[in-house]
């Protein structure tokens, strides 16, 4: 594609690195954010010469760019992309923008849940055994952004939410990590599950004979393309993990807990065998490796009593493996803005497991009718303090949300960290 100019649509980490790569390639560049830019970004904006407006998108001058790049954040759905659509301004997502710029080699990892850990756990692995990766996409830096600083590097590890897929043509990962599809995000799907799954399959669509496809088992290909390695219960069992050029790896010695987290490992593993790591290296690096805070992290112990932070469980099916992997009698804490939820799933792992419900969000109605009663509350505070009144020895406190946290809290960091510090302070007044 060639083009000279080219607008930028969202002033988030996303596109000031398409901003900033754009300008370094000598293009004429303008950034649009809707709301406030961080001071952060404006001084990088500044510092690159890349005019920008703030407060609203002047339609009447975007179309004017030869080419738009839009961050994830920005829905199909916005006035300004239907505007843009009006005038067939074509449309790229950030991801295909640095695609256009870069010979480097990329592993890209997508699915609902397990993109963090799986990204990480990737990257950990690839860099103890000497191999020169970056890694970035939906966390850290932008793609974009690790193409504009074109640090030493032999492969791109890049995590890929769905929305960055919705806007490439030709990305094409060397290697791609299809996890799981369960709902979530319908918002932005028009409630249709199907366009969310056909949106997930964008990471392979580009895919040839010579690329490779890691995916989960429970899916039907779409792809027959690239060479493919399926994964499922078959090659798990228990903390064994067997690739398919019949190794096995353990995870007994990990953090790694449960299985969605063994089901991760192994996909990891099975991308970095490609690199030629000796088993030791490999088996080493899972041991060696911490994940991401919120994600079945372990806050403190207190009384006999494990309190987990899973605030980054933010849909259902996050729920279901972080239960799941509970071993004692669990205190759920549970709630926040609903995304069109469907419970039933974990509503027998539910019953099994969890002996008292703590609903923390404004609104409760849908949970308490699908879960029944429990303590409702506020703040995490007081979640807490109620968890804790009802845990007993042996016990396990669990923030594992289900839900978005944007009615009572900035974001799920904000979430976890006030959970953190709630536990912390436990028995302090
Ligand atoms: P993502 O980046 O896709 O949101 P994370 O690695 O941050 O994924 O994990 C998000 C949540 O999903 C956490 O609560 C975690 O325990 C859970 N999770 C991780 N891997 C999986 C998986 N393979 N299947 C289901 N849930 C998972």
């Amino acid at each position: 594609m060639t083009f000279e100019s080219v607008a930028i649509i969202g002033g988030g980490e996303s596109g000031v690195g398409a901003a900033i790569l754009a300008k370094s390639k000598g293009k004429e560049v303008f950034l649009s954010e809707y709301g406030k830019l961080t001071d952060r970004y404006k001084a990088e904006l500044e510092a690159h010469n890349v005019p920008y407006e703030e407060g609203g998108h002047s339609i009447e001058k975007l179309k004017e760019f030869e080419l738009v790049v839009k961050s994830p954040g920005v829905a199909d759905q916005t006035k300004v992309i239907k505007g843009l659509n009006d005038y067939k301004v074509p449309i790229i997502s950030e991801i295909e923008f640095g695609f256009y710029y870069t010979e480097v080699g990329i592993i890209g990892i997508t699915g609902s849940n397990g993109k963090t850990t799986t990204t990480g756990l990737i990257y950990h692995l690839l860099k103890e055994a000497g191999v020169h990766a970056q890694v970035g996409g939906n966390i850290g830096k932008s793609f974009a952004r690790l193409v504009y600083e074109d640090e030493p590097c032999e492969v791109y590890v890049l995590e890929l939410s769905s929305f960055q897929l919705d806007g490439i043509k030709d990305f094409r990962p060397d290697i791609a990590v299809l996890l799981n599809i369960t709902p979530d995000h319908l918002d932005r799907y028009d409630y249709d599950f199907e366009n969310y799954v056909k949106s997930k399959w964008r990471i392979a669509m580009n895919q040839t004979s010579e690329d490779l496809l890691v995916y989960n088992a429970d899916l039907a290909l779409r792809n027959n393309e690239p060479r493919s390695i399926a994964i499922g219960e078959e090659e798990i069992k228990n903390n064994q993990l067997s690739t398919e050029s019949g190794k096995i790896f353990d995870t007994t010695n990990t953090t790694l807990k449960g299985k969605h987290n063994r089901f991760n490992a192994l996909c990891a593993i099975q991308v970095v065998e490609r690199f030629g790591l000796s088993d030791a290296d490999i088996q080493k690096g899972l041991e060696t490796f911490v994940n991401e805070a919120h994600r079945l992290q372990v806050v403190a112990i207190k009384n006999g009593v494990t309190y987990i932070n899973d605030s980054k469980a933010t849909n259902v099916d996050a729920v279901f493996y972080a239960l799941d992997a509970m071993e004692g009698n669990v205190v759920w804490i549970v709630g926040g803005t609903d995304k069109g939820n469907d419970y039933e799933p974990i509503l027998k792992l539910v019953n099994d497991k969890v002996v008292k419900k703590i609903y923390l969000g404004i609104d409760n109605t849908k949970l308490k009718e699908v879960f029944g009663e429990g303590s409702e509350v506020e703040s995490m505070k007081e979640a807490v303090k109620a968890a804790s009144k009802s845990a007993k020895k042996g016990d396990v406190v669990l923030l594992s949300p289900a839900c978005a946290s944007f009615d009572l809290f900035k974001n799920y960091i904000d979430r976890g960290e006030q959970f953190i510090a709630a536990v912390k302070s436990l028995g302090e007044e």
